[in-house]
């Protein structure tokens, strides 16, 4: 096990090799983000989990990706009821302020989010947050126990780790603006599932699944909207 300041050296060792890579030879692509703004066309709603970061499994760089991330990569429904809302805000400024192109829903294999929800629904005994939150994946969970299947444990928690994407998914169309932008063509949406057990990043083909492996040169269409070659 890491020790703490170990684990944070560490941290601080890959800061500087990060600025020795974008500020101390060439800081072109920072000075352009710096006069002109992030511009990022995609934004992604990704889980906490630390194996599954949208950066990293996508080799993105520095103004490619608007992110929010959260436990289980979950699209709360719209909700306008002056309540905090973290991630709609953060929606809302991809979406009207840098006039992304595409959502991509990214969950992934093995969440422990989605985990408490099979095992605990909205009631998690364990935390004080996290049973509410993802109980607003119920939709998911009643799927997967409507199944009647001898299949493995382990095989229905990658079923219901996908079936919550497509909750995330449907839950965007429920925001006016999102439904807005799709219905004109500027906007696409797109559920994906990366299952780090196999090392493949899979997406879904409509709101309701089912969800294919993908590769760059067999890409979907949009779950929901355009088609993904658009911008
Ligand atoms: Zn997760």
């Amino acid at each position: 096990m890491t020790t703490p300041d170990a684990a944070l050296t560490r941290l601080v060792q890959g800061f500087e090799r990060f600025r020795a890579a974008y500020f101390e030879t060439d800081h072109s692509l920072f000075d352009q983000l710096v006069w002109e703004g992030q511009r990022p066309q995609v934004m992604v709603v990704g889980c906490c989990d630390s194996r599954a970061d949208p950066h990293m499994i996508t080799d993105s760089g520095p103004g490619d990706l608007f992110v929010i991330r959260n436990v289980a990569a979950l699209v709360p429904p719209y909700m306008p009821d002056g309540r905090l809302a973290g991630v709609s805000a953060a929606l809302e400024f991809g979406v009207k302020g840098l006039e992304v192109g595409h959502i991509v829903v990214l969950g992934h294999a093995m969440c422990g989010g989605v985990r408490s929800l099979m095992e605990y629904g909205d009631a998690d005994p364990r935390f004080e947050f996290m049973g509410r939150w993802v109980g607003l994946l119920a939709e998911a969970r009643e799927e997967v126990r409507s199944l009647v299947t001898e299949a493995e444990p382990a095989l229905l928690a990658r079923y219901a780790e996908r079936a919550s994407v497509l909750v995330s998914l449907r839950n965007l169309m429920t925001y006016p603006w999102i439904a807005e932008r799709v219905a004109a063509d500027r906007l696409a949406l797109h559920g994906w599932y990366f299952d780090f057990t196999w090392g493949v990043l899979m997406a879904a083909e409509s709101p309701h699944g089912p969800f294919r492996q993908i590769d760059a040169a067999g890409l979907p269409r949009a779950a929901v909207g355009g088609c993904h070659d658009r911008r």
